[in-house]
């Protein structure tokens, strides 16, 4: 069974204001899995595609920045990545995926569902129709599940044994944090869009700066059920500082934590 032998942290969509998206490329035995695409070809060549709400937080679009240019020059090719696993689908996080046409997407069900539906008009403005990956091959996830990590339901990401999909309502309906047990390294969790700034989670220095505040105001506006932020980022900040488990924690948009973790790679 595919065992984890090296992690890249990618930033595949620069954003004004500093924000970088994080997306995790793992080298596992059974070929390349992502967390998360990043920003694709795509939506870089044709931006208007992504509706003006997109634009708002002012993407750069920058080819070399998408998850495919940056695993070529990784030495790989599209068909080698064979699963993408999402923790959400807003465009920054699942617009790439169309440059991997043979990979296995999984979602929750509930993320789809909302996706696949837009049953409201943020839901329309959130999720294009040309994103979701109705081409492609998609594994949904729902039900009893079973705890994990002080989660109470978390799903085995189907053929991957060091992987694990974690619903965190908040951000989105579906949205999910994913765990990924990296070798050495222990257990990593991408905590998506569940935080915008370590120190939500208290896992880097205390905000300083008008920075952290903006961010949380545009963590709430975004968010599909606010009321879950703060016990997500509660949940979180346990997780960050259990001295038993030792996970690293971060999420998709902070560019000081993904800068960290880039060196030590
Ligand atoms: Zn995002």
């Amino acid at each position: 069974m595919a065992g984890v032998r090296a992690v890249h942290h990618l930033n595949c969509g620069s954003f004004r204001f500093g924000l970088v998206t994080h997306v995790v490329v793992c080298e596992t035995d059974d070929g390349v899995v992502m967390v998360d695409a990043g920003i694709g070809s795509a939506d870089i060549e044709s931006p208007s595609a992504l509706g003006k709400a997109a634009l708002v937080l002012g993407p750069a679009l920058e080819r070399n920045e998408t998850a495919l240019m940056q695993l070529q020059g990784l030495g790989y090719s599209a068909s080698d990545v064979r699963h993408i696993i999402c923790t959400h689908l807003d465009y920054d996080h699942i617009s790439g995926a169309r440059d991997f046409p043979d990979a296995l997407v999984h979602v929750t069900a509930d993320e789809h569902a909302v996706a696949s539906t837009r049953p409201s008009f943020t839901a329309k403005l959130r999720y294009r129709k040309h994103h979701l990956p109705l081409d492609m091959r998609v594994k949904t996830y729902e039900g009893e599940g079973e705890p994990f990590l002080g989660f109470s339901v978390s799903y085995q990401v189907a053929g991957l044994n060091d992987f694990m999909l974690v619903p965190m309502r908040g951000h989105t309906l579906g949205h999910a944090g994913v765990a990924i047990r990296a070798g050495e390294r222990g257990w990593l969790f991408h905590a998506g869009d569940a935080f915008y700034h370590r120190s939500s989670i208290g896992a880097g220095p205390s905000p300083r700066g008008l920075r952290p505040r903006a961010l949380r105001v545009l963590e709430s506006m975004l968010a599909a059920d606010s009321k879950r932020i703060d016990i997500n980022h509660a949940r979180l900040y346990e997780l960050a500082h259990s001295q038993q488990i030792g996970v690293e924690v971060f999420c998709s948009h902070d560019r000081a934590a993904l800068r960290e973790l880039q060196t030590r790679q």
